[in-house]
């Protein structure tokens, strides 16, 4: 299966299910890059007339329930993306010039358990690890 069905993501994570619901994570799971709840926000209402607090609510169930990751990327706006079994843990780069997101490729073995060692006797919840620099673009 190369992409994971909204209605078993919520029925799997005894999510309740709601159009609003169905239609962010839809957008969030179809996404290759993190986005902003304002631009989940911006593509949820192209077919409907979803407010902004109830994508904010949606996402805050959603990272509840580990269907998505937070990304606290530069300090001030909150990127989400999928974290089903197609979106394994990663590194993300951040271009301090753009602003441009990047997600690298997904952490092996090896760097998992480089982690688990660093905390090792503590219940890890999430792990963020932000690489900043410029991009190719703009280097
Ligand atoms: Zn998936
Ligand atoms: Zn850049
Ligand atoms: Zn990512």
């Amino acid at each position: 299966m190369d992409k994971c069905s909204t209605t078993e993501l919520l029925k799997a994570t005894k999510t309740k299910m709601t159009d609003a619901r169905s239609k962010i994570l839809n957008i969030l799971l179809e996404s290759e890059t993190p986005l902003t709840a304002n631009e989940l926000h911006i593509a949820v209402s192209d077919s409907s007339s979803i407010d902004l607090a109830t994508v904010y609510r949606a996402l805050k169930v959603f990272v509840e329930k580990g269907l998505a990751r937070a990304l606290h990327i530069d300090g001030e706006t909150i990127y989400y993306e999928k974290a089903c079994e197609h979106n394994p843990l990663h590194a993300h780069f951040h271009c301090e010039v753009c602003g441009a997101v990047e997600c690298l490729n997904p952490f092996g073995f090896d760097e998992s358990s480089a982690f688990m060692k660093m905390a090792k006797d503590k219940e890890i919840s999430s792990v963020e690890l932000v690489i900043k620099g410029r991009c190719s673009k703009c280097v």
